[in-house]
């Protein structure tokens, strides 16, 4: 189990492995490009380089790039789905070049035109991705909150996309708060362990590529995305150490994407809250 954090790439994708050592992360997430804009530079060949060789002699890994966040493989508009499948296999593209393991993405909004109207389009978009990309590295579909019509806020509905797709390099990446906003307790005992079940029958544990590790401000099945801090929030640092101790995760990547203590992001605090917390469980 390896406790990392989301991290910047300012200053060029190598300063990622930089900062990620700085506050005691074991393995990255970043984005390379804005998260909020379509325009996308291909990363020239000396930085992917780059940030493969530091990984590897740093030991900082797996690492996953995390998609823009306009993506929307359930969006309405042909030329929306269009920009959102050539962004993913861009990013597919530069994590094979920089040895990532594979690229997180939400599935983003069906808008109101219900998960069972945009399920075929979302199958076949991620078909392409996949066919479009690197053979080594996965495309990894996140749970949602829920929030604004977003897809995948239940396992059922991640679990039929998968199944769907059949494809042997299409994984989930689970986030914690997500889970817990769209009503899954992970944040007491029973709860996670009913959860796991849920999401073991639904898409399957050995589908499970990454966990985000955030607390949540908001309550349970509030819907609402809203990180915080590990041990600020409604999950609290009892519901890490179970989330921490369950057998499911023990080889998986965990990535912060809190606030911060000084709201500067992922930070030594919180990673060393999570070392802190591994360590009692003595996995
Ligand atoms: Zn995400
Ligand atoms: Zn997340």
């Amino acid at each position: 189990m390896r406790i990392g954090a989301h991290v910047s790439t300012a200053g060029g994708l190598p300063k990622a492995i930089d900062r990620a050592l700085d506050i005691g992360a074991e393995a990255l997430q970043c984005f390379c490009s804005s998260p909020q804009g379509w325009a996308f530079k291909p990363l020239p060949q000396a930085q992917t380089a780059a940030f493969r060789a530091r990984a590897a002699e740093t030991g900082v890994g797996p690492n996953f790039l995390h998609a823009i966040y306009l993506i929307n493989l359930s969006a309405p508009t042909p030329e929306n789905l269009q920009k959102s499948m050539d962004s993913l296999v861009n990013y597919m593209g530069v994590a094979s070049a920089m040895g990532a393991a594979g690229v997180i993405f939400h599935g983003g909004s069906h808008r109101g035109a219900g998960y069972n109207g945009i399920f075929r389009q979302v199958v076949d978009s991620l078909l392409q991705v996949l066919e479009r990309s690197p053979s080594d590295v996965l495309l990894c579909l996140e749970n949602s909150a829920g929030m604004g019509n977003h897809i995948g806020s239940k396992f059922e509905e991640v679990g039929r996309i998968l199944r769907a797709v059949g494809h042997p390099r299409m994984k989930v990446c689970l986030d914690t708060q997500h889970c817990f906003a769209a009503g899954y307790n992970v944040a007491t005992k029973d709860g996670l362990d009913a959860a796991m079940q849920e999401f073991d029958r639904e898409v399957g544990l050995g589908n499970l590529a990454a966990l985000h590790a955030n607390d949540s401000k908001q309550a349970l099945a509030s819907g609402v995305d809203r990180h915080d801090n590990i041990g600020e929030g409604q999950i609290g640092r009892d519901g890490f150490l179970n989330i921490l101790r369950h057998p499911a995760f023990h080889d998986l990547p965990f990535f912060l994407e809190v606030p911060g203590f000084e709201n500067t992001g992922p930070d030594k605090r919180n990673v060393d809250i999570l070392k802190e917390l591994r360590a009692q469980t003595g996995v």
